[in-house]
């Protein structure tokens, strides 16, 4: 494995590495940059084909949280830690506690929340052997579930979406698409249907896609279709890469702004969208709401300074769609563009 190179090639860095005999735990912290403050950023849990494959994971979310955490305003940098599944039986109380020993050892310097594979459970366990740990049980002054927060943020985006390139100031009568109606998605789906949105939906879960049509009148599609519904919307919240090569001819919204990471397979995707004349709210832009409230949990934890916080997706989904038009670049540049320029002025 070419270590050092893919440190160069993620602009890293600092990277540790824990072996654990007694556990068999083998779990990486990534610290890509904390010129903003300690590095916050979940814990994946889950099978890889290889070690360089977990620290690729590692590296790459990392890198993504330093962007969602200086865009979204927040005094921290990007971490993120994998924990490679061990084959076989495993004690996962005894894993988990020498994942939080592990954490400990970095003094603060990384705090950890869940991630794909890791639950409020495994948080507590850490918890009990460092205090470098969100995402713990509302009952221990925790932030609980960050997905109403990530829905949150993505309807402020939308609202200032349709503010800039439709001229609305309300989103009465705007017809959205959403892909994906899970825990962001769903939420976000009432969230727009109060707020007088009409929706239709699509989910490879059938069960979802029927609440909600059941609940909030939503039509259902099947999966390919969504993209090809003439709305005003589409807002991608199932996983990534939904706008690649394949969907972006089918869109008919002159909008894109959802809750889904890596929304664009590539980033010429994202200069595909801006010659289109269709505005694309970055991915990381708008679903910062859940770092948000996470990040709160550790100045302790507020719900209504989350709400605020959150509430001010609005103003950064504004502004970026203002600069791109002034420089006439995709707002997925804009947006990188503003993250250096405050890591930059932070690294003085
Ligand atoms: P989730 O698993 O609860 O929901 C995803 C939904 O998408 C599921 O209902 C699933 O059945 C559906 N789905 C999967 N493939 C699909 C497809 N091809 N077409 C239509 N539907 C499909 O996950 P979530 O927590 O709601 O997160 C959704 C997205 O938002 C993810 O990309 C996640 O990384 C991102 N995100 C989530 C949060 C959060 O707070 N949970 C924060 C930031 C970003």
């Amino acid at each position: 494995m070419n270590l050092f190179g893919h440190l160069r090639a993620y602009d890293y860095g600092e990277v540790h590495f824990k072996l654990d005999k007694s556990t068999g735990l083998r779990a990486i912290i990534a610290i890509h940059d904390s010129r903003l403050g300690p590095a916050l950023g979940g814990c994946r849990f889950i099978d890889y084909e290889s070690d360089e494959a977990a620290l690729i994971d590692a590296l790459r979310l990392a890198r993504g949280m330093t962007y969602k955490a200086a865009l979204a305003g927040l005094a921290h940098g990007g971490g993120k830690s994998v924990i490679i599944r061990p084959k076989g039986h495993f004690d996962r109380v005894a894993l988990f506690r020498a994942f939080g020993n592990f954490i400990d050892d970095l003094r603060g310097h990384y705090i950890t929340a869940e991630d794909s594979g890791t639950g409020l459970e495994d948080m507590e366990v850490a918890r009990t052997v460092t205090k470098y740990v969100t995402g713990v049980d509302p009952s221990h002054g925790g932030s609980g579930d960050p997905s109403p927060y990530t829905a949150l943020g993505v309807r402020r985006g939308i609202e200032a979406c349709v503010s800039y390139k439709l001229h609305r100031d309300s989103l009465k009568g705007i017809h959205v698409a959403v892909q994906g109606v899970g825990h962001v998605g769903y939420h976000l789906c009432r969230e727009l249907h109060q707020a007088g949105a009409s929706l239709t939906v699509a989910d490879v879960d059938p069960l979802k896609a029927e609440r909600a049509h059941r609940e909030l009148s939503a039509k259902v599609v099947l999966l390919d279709e969504i993209f090809g519904v003439a709305c005003d919307v589409f807002a991608p919240c199932a996983l990534g890469s939904a706008l690649n090569d394949a969907t972006i001819p089918k869109l008919k919204a002159t909008i894109v702004a959802g809750a889904a990471n890596n929304q664009l397979a590539e980033p010429r995707n994202g200069d595909d969208l801006h010659a289109r004349g269709i505005l694309y709210a970055p991915d990381y832009a708008i679903n910062a709401g859940g770092l948000v409230n996470v990040a709160q949990e550790v100045l302790g934890y507020d719900e209504q300074k989350s709400r605020d916080k959150t509430m001010k997706i609005y103003d950064t989904i504004l502004d970026i769609a203002e600069r791109s038009t002034k420089l006439q670049a995709p707002t997925y540049r804009v947006a990188d563009i503003m993250v250096e320029e405050r890591l930059a002025v932070a690294g003085r």
